[in-house]
């Protein structure tokens, strides 16, 4: 049985994820900094249905809970950088602290637990790291410079970590999602939904569920051919 660690599932995109591998046959383990609660029901209803799943605490923006995370869980085959947080803000108005906060959820999460993943990757010359991004890392968006520059670092750091890696039998792949309505969402109105619906040639929101399609695709051997991709998931909205 190969093991999973998503980053952020305790909620949304992650949490959606951490269903579809454990209904795929993945031992999923379950990572949540805050939403302690929300982790433990989604494991309650994991493991009600016999799924195999762990939960683990860690603030994936610090490099040493990631390392203890790493040890605790042991032998990550597949890793998903799902974490991750937004704020909406001009640039002149932001602080160092909004730009640090930024970069090391959305970017040094990735990096630490890549680093903590990988040996164990390496030594069995199989795994896969899935990155999730953002069509706004990909085309930038306004009063988002910084979660901007921060998903579209997530897209080299995929790029150059599937070239290093390529021999070694692990696939670096990403995900940049289009809008999907989850807590992240949340503060948009539904006219603001209903622009952006407008705005998407299929005329339609993404919903955690496309994600981790996309996600359980870039883990299985079907696109073993493929690395060093960014995937939108988007409905057409950045092409
Ligand atoms: P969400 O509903 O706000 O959930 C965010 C998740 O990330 C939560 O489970 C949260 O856990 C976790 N998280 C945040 N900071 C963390 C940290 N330091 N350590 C560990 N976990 C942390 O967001 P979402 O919409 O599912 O987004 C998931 C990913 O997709 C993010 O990377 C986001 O940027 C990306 N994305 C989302 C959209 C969208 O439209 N929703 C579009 C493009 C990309 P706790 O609550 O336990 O802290």
């Amino acid at each position: 049985m190969k093991n999973v660690l998503i980053t952020g599932s305790s909620r949304g995109i992650g949490a959606e994820t951490a269903r579809q591998f454990a209904a795929a046959g993945y031992h999923v383990w379950i990572n949540y900094n805050r939403s302690a609660s929300d982790a433990q029901r989604l494991y309650s209803e994991l493991t009600s249905q016999n799924y195999c799943a762990d939960i683990i605490q860690a603030d994936v923006s610090d490099s040493s809970q990631v390392k203890e995370m790493f040890n605790k869980t042991r032998g990550i085959d597949v890793l998903i950088n799902n974490a991750g947080i937004a704020q909406s803000k001009l640039f002149t108005d932001l602080t160092d602290d909004d730009w640090n906060k930024m970069i090391a959820c959305n970017l040094s999460s990735a990096f630490y637990c890549c680093r903590a993943a990988l040996p164990h990757m390496i030594r069995q010359k199989w795994g896969r790291i899935i990155n999730i991004s953002s069509m706004w890392g990909q085309v930038g968006g306004s009063c988002e410079v910084h979660y901007s520059a921060a998903k579209a670092g997530i897209i080299g750091l995929t790029k150059a970590l599937a070239m290093e890696e390529g021999l070694s039998g692990i696939t670096v792949n990403c995900i940049a999602p289009g809008v999907i309505r989850t807590d992240m969402t949340s503060h948009l109105s539904e006219e603001d939904f209903k622009s952006l619906k407008e705005e998407t040639p299929t005329g339609t929101l993404g919903t955690p569920e496309d994600i981790a399609r996309a996600a359980l695709f870039f883990a299985s051997d079907s696109s073993s051919f493929i690395t060093g991709q960014v995937l939108g998931v988007n409905g057409g909205f950045v092409v």
